[in-house]
């Protein structure tokens, strides 16, 4: 069975250029991929999709006949490919023998597919048939800032709560910024505290005690440094995924069918 990546961050992360860094490593490596894009709004993208949600709705359509705005289009869209989704994954399943990956692109605002009932759906479809992981995009650069750092982390832990995946953080864009310091920061608030010293805001206090609740969540992550755009950190990256989809197997798998 292929184990199924689902690409998620906030908009900018990069994580268009990285699902196409992804499909690239994957033909050259001769690791047989699917790819699916589950954005509606996007004008062009830089790789061949099997599936792509702008095949069945069209958005700008779907905007006219709602009337809605962009977000609601996007929104709208998501909901009605996500009510044939069961086809998709039976196609998958067909293909099943001759895949090992699927990879999946989602909407540019993180908040349509992770807070959506359809986002819901469609990652549970997944899950329930597949070796599920998340694939949570940093952009570094502009993590690099503590506040920010943690408000991307806070993102990330909810998303870990909502859908009880295993999660890879793919900190991205490390041609820019190496990610280092992140990884320092969750191995020892210690470290993460001095960042904020000089700062005695009521956010940056905030921001402290947020760390030390946050240690559990940093243990039970994978965390990789990648560029989408020079291709490093890609061997690592599905290193991470390999192992996130065994603990899928061994705790999300039985946690699904206990809840049934
Ligand atoms: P998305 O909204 O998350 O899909 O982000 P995109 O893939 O569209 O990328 C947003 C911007 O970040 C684009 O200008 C990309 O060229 C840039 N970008 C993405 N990945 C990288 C990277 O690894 N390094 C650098 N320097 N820029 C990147
Ligand atoms: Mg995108």
């Amino acid at each position: 069975k292929p184990i199924i990546i689902v690409v998620v961050g906030m908009a900018g992360s990069g994580k268009t250029t990285f699902l196409h860094r992804l499909v690239c490593h994957t033909k050259a490596s001769n690791i047989r991929g699917y790819v699916m894009n589950l954005d509606p709004a996007v004008m062009t993208l830089p790789f061949g999709a099997n599936i792509d949600i702008r095949d069945t709705v069209r958005y700008k359509e779907v905007m006219k006949q709602f009337n809605l705005g962009p977000n609601g289009g996007i929104l709208t869209s998501l909901n009605l490919f996500s009510t044939k989704f069961d086809e998709v994954i039976s196609m998958i399943e067909r293909r099943a023998d001759e895949l090992d990956y699927v990879l999946v692109d989602t909407p540019g605002q993180i908040e349509i597919f992770t807070w959506s009932a359809s986002g819901a759906i469609i990652t549970e479809a997944f899950a329930s048939t597949f070796p599920t992981v998340i694939a949570y995009v940093v952009d570094t650069p502009r993590s690099e800032s503590p506040a920010t750092f943690m408000s991307n982390m806070l993102y990330a832990c909810s998303i870990l709560y909502k859908t009880r995946l295993p999660l890879v953080l793919a900190f991205n864009k490390t041609d820019v910024a190496q990610h280092e310091f992140a990884l320092e920061w969750m191995k020892d608030f210690g470290v993460f505290h001095a960042a904020l010293d000089s700062d005695h805001s009521y956010t940056s206090t905030l921001t402290r005690s947020l760390s030390l609740a946050l240690e559990d969540f940093y243990k039970n992550l994978r965390s990789v440094g990648v560029s989408a755009v020079t291709g490093a950190g890609m061997d690592a990256f599905f290193k991470a995924v390999e192992a996130s989809a065994e603990e899928y197997m061994e705790t999300y798998r039985t946690d699904l069918e206990k809840r049934r």
